[in-house]
């Protein structure tokens, strides 16, 4: 009976992620973490990818293939499955994920903190505006754990993908942002790990050199996913499928995989595969 902290860094590449983040990297060296390439759904854009991480449902089945489809959620997802088995849930995210876990309107002002019991995601706190600094959000997740230890923590941070967009996914501003987020996992992660949490972090999409995603070029499209305190540390020779996640997640939570959730869940004794070789 883990509980599961799910973390996704918005816009964050595989590359990026292996050249930046030293923290996390570090973990997977000292066998602490194993770390798999990601293939992130089509389009790799974000309102797609969030409804794929949620679901395990690629976008030409969830039907939400654009940024601009604002709308609830119609899919079984790890929330529904968590509350569906008494298990506590909550998130520090983007408002989006508040639109489709838990419905629309969003009203940026009402809805920022959502505490309802009934809910997919119980305790949510949400931010709009994609320039919110980092540090901030994942303050405002340990808040969260503090007050509620949710069985189900989403904490997504948009630093990344505003300073791709803004500057390119080459620039010094990103690769600033990502040394950032390595940063706020340094500070957190430990706390985490102590209180019970079993902990993934991965992307919903990468990010081109002229800052945009959505297409299937690797910079767009390959992303991290680590998991902390695997059975095995290292980095996994075979690529990992972005609809992977929702199972994951919810087996690291012993609660059973919705029949929707085909693809296999990541990190259990039976999927250790072999490492990479050396490079
Ligand atoms: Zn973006």
């Amino acid at each position: 009976m883990s509980k599961v902290m799910l973390i996704v860094i918005d816009g964050l590449g595989l590359e990026a992620a292996r050249r930046h983040l030293g923290v996390m990297e570090g973990l997977v060296e000292a066998g602490e973490a194993r770390l798999w390439t990601m293939r992130a759904v089509l389009p790799s854009l974000s309102r797609p990818a969030y409804e794929s991480i949620l679901t395990g449902l690629p976008p030409a089945r969830h039907g939400i293939t654009s940024n601009w489809m604002v709308r609830r959620s119609s899919q079984t997802s790890i929330f529904t499955v968590a509350r569906a088995h008494g298990r506590g849930t909550g998130a520090a995210a983007y408002s989006w994920f508040a639109e489709l876990a838990n419905g629309v309107p969003f009203d940026p002002v009402a809805d920022r903190e959502q505490d309802h019991a009934d809910a997919p995601i119980q305790h949510g706190r949400y931010y709009v505006l994609d320039p919110f600094p980092d540090p901030e959000l994942y303050w405002q997740a340990d808040l969260l754990v503090r007050r509620h230890a949710p069985d189900l923590m989403l904490v997504h941070p948009m630093g990344c993908d505003y300073a791709g967009h803004e500057h390119g996914g080459e620039s010094l501003a990103y690769r600033r942002a990502a040394a950032l987020t390595d940063d706020c996992l340094a500070q957190l992660v430990p706390g985490w790990r102590a209180a019970g949490y079993r902990i993934i972090v991965t992307a919903d999409h990468g990010m081109s050199a002229d800052g945009r995603h959505g297409g299937t070029d690797a910079e767009e499209r390959l992303v991290p996913f680590y998991l902390l305190d695997a059975p095995q540390g290292g980095v996994a020779a075979e690529e990992a499928d972005q609809l992977s996640v929702a199972p994951t997640v919810l087996t690291l939570m012993g609660l059973p995989p919705a029949p929707t959730m085909t693809a296999p869940p990541l990190g259990s004794e039976a999927s250790m595969t072999a490492d990479a070789p050396e490079a």
